[in-house]
């Protein structure tokens, strides 16, 4: 069943072959959308590119989502590529490294600045420049974590940043009902990849979560893609402003016990 055919989907936030972005590119593309990407600094290209080949995808930018200039410049090429667009995804964060270790109370001015920026308030900033190009309605998904809910050592900013982006996720999608866009935001489990790297302590979180989950694993980039399609396709057209969680059911836990003592 090809659940997104005809849909022109943008995604921001694939780095390499772990990206949870890759897990929704690779399943958005099984389900017949037209993809683009966009990654955020020059280094990655030679990652981006081969994997965009892999699934024929031929729009592949670079942008900052910290700077509006090159926001413009990437819609306004994004455009010109593909008219008007469906679906956007927003898998994108970033927090100094130093902020993910220690203590929360050391966390930096600067640090909770950038942190909030790139991964909370960028999603109004991409938000408003695709809605005028949803002019057939639209479905849009961003990426978060339990940490924004509850505390997570050494997620620290991290998480104030995610409950900032779960808000914004209901305050955009209060709005752009109206025009028929959906937003609604995933809560993924741990998934190693190039951005969980950062968080000290992130291998023994997955062993942690493994061992405790209700269905006793973590869970893959291809689980968060299979979600994101049903966000993304009409099989969730009556859902918006919600915060599913793709995490093997960690968070329906209130003191998680290990496995050998249950
Ligand atoms: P990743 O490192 O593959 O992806 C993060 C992406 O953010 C990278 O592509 C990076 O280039 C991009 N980025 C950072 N700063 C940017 C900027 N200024 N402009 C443009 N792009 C920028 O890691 P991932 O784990 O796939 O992360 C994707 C999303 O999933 C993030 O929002 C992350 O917080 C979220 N998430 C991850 C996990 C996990 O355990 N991996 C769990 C829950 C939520």
């Amino acid at each position: 069943m090809n659940l997104l055919e005809g849909k022109k989907v943008l995604i921001f936030g694939i780095a390499n072959k772990r990206s949870i972005a890759w897990g929704i590119a690779k399943t958005f593309h099984e389900h017949g959308a037209e993809i683009g990407f966009s990654y955020g600094i020059p280094q990655l290209e030679r990652r981006v590119r081969p994997l965009a080949a892999q699934i024929g995808v031929e729009f592949v930018e670079i942008c900052d989502v910290s700077s509006d200039d090159a926001i413009d410049a990437l819609f306004a090429k994004a455009e010109a590529h593909f008219g008007q667009i469906d679906i956007l995804i927003h898998s994108v964060a970033y927090a100094p490294r130093e902020e993910l270790t220690g203590k929360f109370l050391d966390t930096s001015r600067e640090g909770f600045a950038q942190a909030m920026d790139i991964s909370a308030y960028s999603l109004v900033a991409l938000v408003r420049r695709a809605a005028p190009l949803m002019v057939d309605g639209g479905s849009i998904v961003c990426m978060t974590y339990y940490g924004a809910e509850k505390v997570v050592p050494h997620y620290n900013v991290m998480g104030v940043a995610k409950a900032a982006l779960e808000a914004t996720t209901r305050y955009l999608a209060a709005e752009m009902g109206e025009q028929n866009i959906r937003v609604n935001a995933i809560s993924a489990g741990p998934i190693k990849t190039l951005s969980a790297a950062g968080i000290a302590g992130f291998r023994k979180m997955l062993k942690y979560t493994e061992e405790r989950n209700p269905l006793r694993r973590n869970v893959s980039q291809e689980e968060v893609g299979r979600s994101a399609l049903y966000l993304c396709s009409d099989l969730a057209s009556g859902v918006t402003g919600e915060v599913i969680h793709v995490d093997a059911g960690y968070h329906i836990l209130g003191m998680p016990e290990p496995v050998e003592e249950l």
